[in-house]
């Protein structure tokens, strides 16, 4: 497993549950996001509505999930959640409708790889509240009219582009997730080794902050193996040698690369002099699919300066060729 993914691994739901802020207050970063939508649940509190549908995108392990909990708990309503190609059937979506009770949220995670009849019934849903559901079939087949109370739909997604404009227009808050600064970063290391009862010192918890792709999935994941090596190797405790030997350990450099990461760009360095590189080349050159580059490893690439997007393909910039100890060719 990739230690640098910003997808959950199975065995981290656990504890991802236990590290979740609960409210806006203690919910670290995303300061745009925060602000706009205390704004929006106050209002919609005052009004006793329900909450306007709201989209959050950005890479993996950013805190849709979290902020989709923390708008439910803030609005003082039930969380139902669920995930997009998990609603193969129409049955399913009306099924979980149908649970809703006035003002609650509905979480839709990965609401780009809903099935195409399943996001039809939401137009109607989203839009005013019902869905025409067709009961029976051949000749006796009629459509049976099913009102439903107000409620939110929170749908998460990687890009906002990868939904269809009926879809993304039906949502009244569009909000973009951030990388994360050092800074939050820190903090969010702070926070979760209080919650593990682990002890670190304040430049640990830098060194991983900046080891970690701006992801506090990432750095929750990483805080964990340093943990263990510290408890292994010395007395438990995180200082930034202990945080730097795990971490190199781990494959992950400085500037929070890994070997992936290594291989994409050192590939286009001694392979396409630097590109421009096709997305599906790059693909093709680590094993992994179109999609996965574009969200998973491009984002923070690009975020971070080491390749560029041009027209005509992927370029990697001075930045990178300095990182890796390449002379930059004359241009
Ligand atoms: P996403 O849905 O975007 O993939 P999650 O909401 O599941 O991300 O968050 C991943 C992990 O990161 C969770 O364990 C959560 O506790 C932690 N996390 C995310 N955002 C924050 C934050 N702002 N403050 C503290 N922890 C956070």
């Amino acid at each position: 497993e990739r230690m640098v993914s910003g997808d959950s691994l199975p065995e981290e739901n656990t504890i991802e549950k236990t590290l979740r802020p609960q409210w806006l207050a203690q919910y670290i970063g995303q300061e745009k996001v925060k602000h706009e939508l205390e704004i929006y649940i106050k209002a919609a509190k005052n009004r006793e509505e329900a909450l306007d549908h709201v989209l959050l995108y950005g890479p993996p392990g950013l805190g849709k999930t979290t902020m989709a909990a923390v708008i439910a708990n803030e609005m003082g309503v039930q969380l139902r959640t669920a995930s997009g190609p998990a609603i193969d059937k129409p049955g399913d979506l009306v099924a979980l409708l149908n649970e809703l009770e006035p003002g609650d949220v509905l979480f839709i995670d990965e609401i780009h790889r809903l099935p195409r009849v399943a996001e039809e019934m939401l137009y109607s849903a989203m839009e005013d509240f019902f869905v025409d559901i067709m009961i029976g079939q051949g000749p006796t087949a009629h459509p049976v009219h099913f009102p439903l109370p107000p409620f939110t739909l929170i749908g998460a997604t990687t890009r906002a582009g990868m939904l269809s404009a009926p879809l993304r227009d039906r949502f009244g808050i569009i909000s973009h997730m951030q990388y994360y600064t050092e800074q939050e970063l820190t903090e969010i290391v702070l926070r979760s080794a209080d919650i593990f009862e682990t002890n670190i010192l304040a430049e640990g918890a830098i060194e991983l902050a900046r080891r970690s792709r701006g992801t506090p999935r990432i750095a929750n994941r990483l805080l964990k193996r340093v943990r263990d090596f510290a408890q292994v190797q010395s007395d438990g405790m995180i200082t930034k040698e202990i945080a730097d030997q795990a971490l190199t350990l781990l494959q992950v450099d400085h500037a929070g690369l890994d070997y992936i990461d290594q291989k994409l760009l050192r590939s286009m360095i001694e392979s396409y002099q630097g590109g421009p590189v096709g997305l599906s080349t790059i693909a093709v050159n680590i094993g992994e699919e179109t999609e996965t580059v574009e969200d998973m490893y491009e984002p923070y690439l690009i975020q971070r300066g080491f390749l560029k997007r041009t027209a005509r393909g992927r370029v990697v910039t001075a930045f990178a060729y300095e990182h890796f100890g390449y002379p930059y060719p004359e241009q």
